[in-house]
């Protein structure tokens, strides 16, 4: 193209003014807001501009660029925050959203939002009212502890106790408890923001009652327990229980805190998981301050949820932070339709999702393993190896470390196609289908696929694969 050329071709750009008057002729824009057609607009324009420089042979007329803009206005106005289903077997996976709702919490969810509500008016008096006590007499019915109180999320609550209870003061924490879990949250960093004073004890492995002991000095405010979540020590290792640390603070005058975590409110091992001690177990040991998740093994909405003493409790509700770290209204009637479901064990083992996927029997697995199997042989026998293999899932979210459930997996083996490649694929389609890969095989892992996702997975599976194929 000579200059005069590329002159001309510029010159001969259509105007802004006139692709939006083409595009209100145009039913495919009809729902997407003006705004974004401009940009669109002007995008499309940049880019024809750039290539008639740069010498790039461009069609320029108006019916490609509509179709460009079209392109470019429906990536923007795309939703990002996508549902995705959960092949990873992973019950509590954090990067997918944690724990998924049970359906009274949603109803729930709804009636409150839709309408006013009492979220801060004592109804009885007129008066004005405190949020948490939605929630807080179910906490303690379900814990034994004396109060409670609900906060954004178990970081905020541990940053919140630990300003109330120990700030400028020496926190006396084992070694072997200061974690790191998932990404951010350090527990010495948390210490610090709280304005406490870590004061470190025992070594990685082994820490003895005496170390908590000898730690003390003048200005000691809090020992504190931290369950190791997601990490297991294993070997030559000592600890020292939540008993002993709450003895020992009766002795000195020193508040007990535990941060549990994940935090559970029933004995997994009723249902063949290894123990955990439940937040009673904890409350029960006499600590002063328990704080756990809400949308880790509780399988609610993500909150962080303190129980204990009445007094700390009261204290906490009088710093300035609490304010800062309050939950929602829509997350409060999640919480307390959740917790309801607890009176009833059974009950909650069948409503909560994230009990449910738990404690699915192996035998369980296997009906969904074969559903899944028989789906996808239907579509894509000819494309694939497919296979069941017997493996292990993961609770996640930072419970039961190294713990393996049993589980029967589906195994994919294109034919034509790379097992990574495919995994890419299953994850870039719409819905993006997330699994793994083991062995060089691609692996579903039935325990997290919800019912009705089986079909969705082999359809998808066959797209991908009849595409690469032709
Ligand atoms: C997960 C976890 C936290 C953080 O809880 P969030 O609810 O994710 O804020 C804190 N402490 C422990 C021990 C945990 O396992």
């Amino acid at each position: 193209m000579t200059r005069s050329d590329k002159h001309e071709n510029l010159k001969n750009l259509p105007g802004i003014d006139h692709l939006l008057e083409l595009s209100k002729k145009n039913k495919s824009f009809l729902d997407i807001p003006r705004s974004v057609i401009l940009e669109s607009a002007r995008t499309a324009l940049e880019i024809i501009r750039k290539n008639i420089l740069a010498n790039i042979e461009t069609p320029i007329n108006d019916d490609t660029i509509l179709m460009q803009m079209h392109v470019l206005a429906k990536e923007k106005i795309r939703p990002r925050l996508v549902n995705v289903i959960n092949a990873t077997g992973v019950v509590l996976h954090t990067n997918l959203g944690r724990a998924l709702l049970c359906d009274d919490a949603l109803k729930n969810i709804t009636r409150i939002a839709q309408s006013y509500s009492n979220l801060e008016l004592k109804i009885e008096t007129g008066k004005r009212g405190i949020r948490y006590e939605a929630v807080d007499e179910l906490i303690c019915e379900l814990t034994g502890a004396q109060s409670a109180i609900v906060v954004n999320n178990n970081a905020g609550a541990v940053l919140l106790a630990l300003n109330t209870i120990a700030e400028n003061t020496q926190v006396v924490v084992s070694r072997g408890e200061l974690v790191e879990i998932g990404g951010s949250f350090r527990i010495p960093d948390v210490m610090s923001k709280s304005g406490c004073i870590l004061k470190e004890v025992g070594t990685t492995n082994r820490t003895h009652l005496k170390d908590y002991e000898t730690a003390i000095s003048d200005n000691t405010g809090l020992f504190l327990k931290v369950h190791a979540s997601n990490y297991k020590i294993e070997g030559f290792t000592a600890s020292v229980s939540l008993k002993d640390l709450v003895s020992l603070g009766k002795n000195t005058n020193i508040p007990v805190m535990e941060d549990l975590g994940s935090g559970t409110l029933i004995d997994f091992s009723k249902y063949g998981l290894p123990p955990e001690p439940t937040v009673a177990d904890s409350v029960r040991s006499g600590a002063d301050i328990v704080t756990f998740s809400g949308d880790k093994l509780l399988g609610g909405p993500q909150t962080g949820i303190i129980v204990g003493r009445k007094e700390t409790i009261d204290q906490i509700k009088k710093n300035p932070l609490t304010r800062a770290l309050r939950v929602d209204k829509l997350t409060l009637a999640a919480l307390e339709s959740t917790l309801k479901l607890y009176r009833d064990e059974e009950k909650a083992i069948r409503k909560i999702p994230t009990l449910r996927m738990l404690t699915l029997s192996f035998k369980d697995i296997c009906k969904k393993a074969d559903l899944l199997f028989k789906t996808i042989k239907k579509d894509i026998s000819f494309l694939a190896d497919i296979d069941f293999a017997d493996l292990n899932s993961r609770p996640g979210g930072g419970s039961f470390p190294e713990l393996n459930l049993p589980t029967r997996c589906v195994t994919i083996q294109p034919e034509n196609m790379s097992v990574s490649k495919l995994e890419i694929n299953m994850r870039l389609a719409t819905p993006a289908i997330i699994g793994r890969i083991e062995n060089n095989q691609y692996i579903l892992d039935p325990r997290t696929i919800q019912d009705g996702q089986e079909a969705i997975i082999s359809s998808t599976l066959a797209k991908i694969l009849i595409k690469n194929d032709q």
